[in-house]
């Protein structure tokens, strides 16, 4: 099979062998996978190991099932999450899979989907309806992210909220929001194209925090906001964000930040705030998310900004480090 391949430096187009089921598992062709940002950074920095695929936002059709795995078919469209877990380690316990140690992550530690094919372990897919385009899973992953960090902030029905950084998880968690019942949402962002989107999927003001810092804006127009997201990794975004939290408010860092931040820690005692990191998703978020797209509750399509071939994979990955007015690309392998 085609697939694109890790190298030093960059990616590569190569031909691997088709990959194989395993006994408790199914082969999936890749319908279509979501380039992420992380795959971006870690090629770009070079973290990613020589040889390996990357790509773990996705879904597809089943094309062989593996010995003990007979309630599937072939043919088949299923979402897949690409996070596995034992279920029974401590960080599994804790809804936190993405730590577990016993199990490998697909695109992560084991093969990922910028590939023609994926073996996947049983317990990690999500069954389609046959008549959906398998597309429509590929959506789930970034949503699972967004549901996650949602509900970590406890968003009140009515409240203000903000949103600070407005990429593919910042829109992705302004659409969760709306379905949450949040108040006016103030998203934060810099790329004029990804302010628009964010407008477009359910924002209710967007800012430019180098024309208006959300403290200028919320002072101006009396907002306090009982829930934030920190969605850019910008240098001191996390500080603006919980400085304009209403007393009892959450801000959730949901960005990985590249450097250590500072935060007067004051606030928290003296206001009742909460500070909280959200680490990918579980299972359970994964199968909401699913379930949101396929109710057409949530519009994922309305991000994809571009659908690319595999062999166009290496240099978008590149042109993604400067993303610009992208939001989210799809190879459609
Ligand atoms: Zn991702
Ligand atoms: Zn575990």
């Amino acid at each position: 099979m085609r697939a694109v391949v890790c190298v030093p430096g960059g990616t590569e187009l190569a031909e691997l062998p088709d990959p194989v089921p395993a006994p408790d598992g199914v082969v999936v062709a890749v319908d279509a996978c979501g380039l992420c940002g992380s795959d971006v950074h870690m090629v770009e920095h070079g973290r990613a190991v020589p040889g390996q695929v990357l790509g773990h936002e996705f879904a597809g059709r089943i094309v062989a099932v593996g010995r003990d795995a007979g309630r599937w078919r072939i043919g088949q469209p299923v979402a897949v999450n690409p996070l596995g877990g034992c279920g029974s380690c401590q960080p599994c316990r804790r809804q936190l899979p993405f730590r577990c140690q016993a199990l490998p992550n697909l695109g992560l530690t084991a093969p990922g989907a910028y590939a023609e094919y994926v073996a996947v372990p049983q317990a990690q897919l999500v069954a389609l309806p046959a008549e959906v385009e398998p597309e429509v899973g590929a959506h789930a992953e970034p949503l699972a992210v967004a549901l996650r960090a949602v509900r970590l902030g406890r968003p009140v029905p009515g409240e203000p909220a903000l949103v600070y950084g407005v990429g593919s998880i910042g829109l992705n968690v302004i659409m969760a929001l709306r379905l949450a019942g949040a108040g006016t949402i103030v998203a934060v962002g810099r790329s004029a194209g990804r302010r628009a989107a964010a407008e477009a999927l359910g924002a209710d003001v967007v800012l430019d925090s180098r024309v208006t810092p959300p403290a200028e804006y919320a002072a101006e127009h009396g907002l306090a906001f009982g829930t934030a997201y920190e969605c850019s990794a910008a240098v001191g975004a996390l500080a603006e964000t919980v400085a304009v939290l209403a007393p009892g408010g959450v801000a959730v860092q949901v960005a990985l930040n590249s450097a250590p931040e500072s935060l007067d820690a004051r606030g928290l005692v003296g206001r009742g705030l909460t500070v909280v990191g959200s680490c990918a998703f579980d299972a359970d978020d994964y199968a909401q998310a699913v379930g949101h797209l396929l109710a057409g509750r949530i519009d994922g399509a309305a991000l994809v900004s571009e659908r690319v071939a595999l062999a166009e994979v290496p240099e978008t990955l590149v042109r993604l480090r400067r993303p610009g007015d992208l939001v989210r690309v799809l190879v459609r392998p």
